[in-house]
């Protein structure tokens, strides 16, 4: 059933689509695609935001409105939705965790559009294994110094606000790790965009003793760990539903082109085998719909069980839509990969969802964890 929330929303992607695909390429490759960003601001980045900082909310966005928007933009702009999501990454820890300056002054402009927000976790050697981390943050009288390398971080070198992990404790694994807000362009900060199969920019940051003050310290010193899992919590699911826009536009635009072409001296959908793979496709999206939706109803009434249900919808989601992409272009035939046509660019967009915000053989670590402990639960 669609809700009315769902179909407002909807119409809200629908006004705004055609001005944002006019957008599409205008940055120079490589760097950060401004004019979209500040086209989003208008009406579809405030829809992720509370009212205090320019939103339109009264508090945090729901993760069922965050599930829908992403869904429906990831339909029809995977580059617009990317761009939009990054701004939420980045920017939630700073709104969660942040000191009232910080945030009056950094996410009213992400809100908007006029600045760009990042989160930086990975390192050269800390991709899965996120606690190990070596970036490090040391005291320099009323604030730190930052020194390390972060890598394959969307939005960098070109982000105007960076929610940056860094070791405050160099024994305490997890435990050690403090999340900072720190703008971009500070003295010793210096970047270098990847050439990636991406649609955003997406790169490497140095930082090379870069003050930082206390006032940017986002939470407790030592429990940035927690910092950086709150957001994903809130975010995981819905890097499903961005999978299940791809996966549906691949369904939309495999159906409508079936139903015309002429094969052997028929339609292709009168073909059995097409029928059969069509259906299959249906009902994986469907599936996947459901499981996102339900891990973001988890998190939005504080239900158990949300790191399993996140996990699964992540999994299933992004795993399916490869599949359905990957299906919907061979029921095109080599049409589907001339550049340019809609396939072509899901083909490249939906393989890296399987891999950002936990791979898919992590989110299989974490359901069996989940499940296991459910089972020490029925036994004790
Ligand atoms: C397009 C894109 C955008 C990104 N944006 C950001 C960003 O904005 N900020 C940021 O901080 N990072 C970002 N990343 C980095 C991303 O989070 C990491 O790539 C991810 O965490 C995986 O780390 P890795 O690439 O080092 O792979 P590794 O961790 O080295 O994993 C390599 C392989 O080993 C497997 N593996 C690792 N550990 C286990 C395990 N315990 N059990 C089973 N298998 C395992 C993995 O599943 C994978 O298949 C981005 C990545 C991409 C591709």
């Amino acid at each position: 059933m669609i809700t009315s929330q769902e179909s407002n929303l909807q119409a809200l992607v629908a006004t705004n689509i055609d001005n944002l695909r006019a957008l599409a390429n205008s940055a120079p490759e490589g760097r950060l695609n401004r004019p979209l960003l500040a086209a989003l601001g208008k009406e579809l980045l405030p829809h992720l935001f509370p009212s205090s900082v320019g939103g339109v909310h009264d508090n945090a966005v729901s993760s069922t409105e965050l599930c829908i928007l992403r869904e429906e933009l990831g339909r029809l702009m995977p580059a617009a939705e990317t761009t939009l999501a990054l701004q939420g990454l980045g920017a939630y820890p700073i709104l969660f965790e942040g000191s009232d300056q910080v945030v009056q002054e950094w996410l009213p402009k992400v809100a908007n559009g006029t600045a760009a927000a990042a989160f930086a976790l990975t390192e050269t050697e800390a991709g899965s294994d996120a606690a190990a981390i070596t970036m490090s943050a040391t005291r320099d009288g009323d604030g730190w110094r930052l020194s390390g390398k972060k890598v394959f971080i969307s939005n960098a070198p070109d982000a105007d606000i960076y929610t940056i992990f860094a070791r405050t404790d160099p024994d305490a694994g997890s435990r050690g790790v403090t999340a900072f807000a720190v703008p971009g362009g500070l003295e010793g900060m210096s970047g270098q965009a990847y050439d990636m199969v991406a649609p955003h920019v997406i790169g490497e940051l140095i930082l090379d003793n870069v003050f930082v003050p206390n006032s940017h310290v986002l939470g407790e010193v030592n429990r940035g760990f927690r910092v950086a899992m709150g957001t994903l919590d809130l975010f995981r699911p819905s890097v499903g539903a961005y999978a299940v826009g791809m996966a549906q536009a691949a369904l939309d635009a495999t159906v409508s082109y079936t139903d015309h072409r002429r094969a052997f001296g028929g339609r292709l959908r009168d073909l059995q085998a097409v029928e059969h793979k069509i259906a299959d496709m249906a009902l994986g999206i469907e599936a996947a719909r459901l499981l996102v939706r339900s891990a973001a109803a988890c998190y939005d009434t504080g239900e158990d069980g949300l790191t399993k249900k996140s996990a699964m919808a992540k999994l299933f989601a992004t795993e399916t839509a490869q599949r359905v992409v990957d299906d919907a272009v061979q029921l095109h035939g080599a049409i589907a990969l001339r550049k340019g046509h809609v396939l072509e660019e899901l083909y490249r967009e939906v393989r890296a969802p399987r891999i950002y915000e936990g791979t898919s053989e992590v989110q299989r670590s974490i359901i069996s964890r989940a499940v296991y402990a459910q089972l020490q639960d029925l036994v004790t």
